[in-house]
């Protein structure tokens, strides 16, 4: 099969855009808060970026919405940097099978998360960012504003204080690993951390630049390393297994790509040495995945043939 060539990607957007408009069912969107329940399932938006920071887009491309989940993959990033291999030790790699708050898994593993993509395994690696840093949301929020160019990228207080206000189940997972001495900094620091990150607002454009990093093997938009291709590797690779809650063999048979999607209805997807993309539609199925967003990369990857199979 011949793949598409670059100039053919915005074609191919619009043409997922008017295919999107026709398909109903679009999903519920997440109602856990309200800043989630109010977006409207039929919103849809997508961008691509080329590894030179090139960036075509369609519907609501521009419009920033709730990343949530989606910015576990940058802080999994930024610790990977800095702590290498050490940070295994705190965190597994498998899929968990279970949902992406579940406690279920923590006590026969010993405090030990199944992979850094469900809630208690982003506990960890935030927990272990802030450690290095002193601040790990500060970070990760300097990185999205570097990658993506865009300096006006911000956290959302609301939506922040909205999670914090219906964090129990957070909470518990962050106490329990701190029983098993998984957890450095005080649990109400770490949580704070962890729910400003949640909050981080940003459109498919933004996210598909800052998502870059993992197209050009670790390479950031100013040339500078961040991951060894080694490690940019295996962040795709967590992502291609576990990215996806607790559908990532579904995502992976349709879709065929390493991907991240939040409950804000985000998904971001990396086609490694070629593309990065980003698909927004707030309507969730019922495991949290986007449902007009999983539809469109996996049109995206049938229309270009670009997957990694
Ligand atoms: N703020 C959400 C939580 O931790 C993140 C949910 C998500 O996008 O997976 O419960």
């Amino acid at each position: 099969m011949t793949t598409t060539s670059s100039a053919d990607f915005q074609p191919v957007l619009e043409r997922i855009a008017e295919e999107m408009e026709r398909t109903p069912g679009r999903g519920r969107p997440a109602d856990y808060i309200p800043a989630l329940a109010a977006r409207d399932p039929r919103s849809f938006g997508m961008a691509v970026a080329e590894p030179d920071g090139t960036v075509y887009g369609v519907g609501e491309w521009r419009e920033p919405f709730s990343t949530q989940s989606i910015t576990k993959v940058f802080t999994l990033a930024l610790d990977l940097a800095r702590e290498g291999d050490e940070l295994w030790e705190h965190v597994g790699r498998e899929p968990s099978g279970n949902p992406f708050n579940s406690l279920v898994q923590l006590e026969y593993e010993q405090g030990i998360p199944r992979n850094p993509f469900i809630n208690a395994g982003a506990l960890v690696v935030t927990d272990r960012l802030h450690t290095r840093t002193g601040d790990a949301a500060g970070e990760l929020l300097a990185f999205l504003r570097a990658e993506s160019g865009n300096p006006g990228l911000d956290f959302d207080e609301d939506v922040a204080a909205s999670e914090s206000a219906h964090g129990d189940r957070n909470a518990a997972l962050a106490h329990f690993m701190a029983s098993y001495g998984n957890v450095d900094n005080d649990v109400p620091v770490l949580l704070d951390q962890y729910f400003r990150q949640c909050s981080l607002t940003a459109s498919c454009a933004d996210l598909a630049l800052a998502t870059g990093f993992l197209a050009r093997h670790g390479v950031r938009a100013d040339g500078g390393r961040l991951l060894t291709r080694s490690q940019a590797k295996q962040v795709n690779a967590v992502m291609l297994t576990c990215g996806t809650y607790d559908a990532a063999g579904e995502f992976a048979y349709r879709v065929g790509l390493p991907g991240k999607s939040g409950v804000g209805g985000g998904i971001i997807a990396v086609v490694p040495g070629r593309c990065t993309l980003c698909v927004w539609s707030p309507g969730l199925d019922e495991r949290g995945n986007s449902v007009a967003g999983v539809a469109a990369l996996d049109r995206f990857t049938t229309l270009t043939g670009l997957s990694v199979f």
